[in-house]
């Protein structure tokens, strides 16, 4: 399973040469894991509880956005 950025220009499966299907998802602006986010929480549950999942990769990319913005803010 992977957390990926919702960036158009990321593709999971084409970046890991994988078919529709082989790997689950979850996507967000910047994949960033945030403690007490329910929507992560349920994806890592149904994830590992029942799909079994046992490899979780977080997938970042060069020029994200979300990623720039947040540099800029935390500059002020
Ligand atoms: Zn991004």
């Amino acid at each position: 399973m992977m957390i990926s950025c919702s960036d158009s220009r990321v593709a999971p499966e084409i970046t890991c040469n994988a078919k529709p299907g082989e790997i689950f998802v979850h996507r967000n602006i910047g994949n960033i894991v945030w403690p007490g986010d329910w929507n992560i929480g349920a994806f890592l549950e149904y994830g590992i509880d029942y799909l079994h999942i046992d490899t979780l990769a977080i997938c970042g990319h060069e020029g994200c956005g979300a990623m720039n913005t947040r540099s800029s803010s935390l500059r002020g």
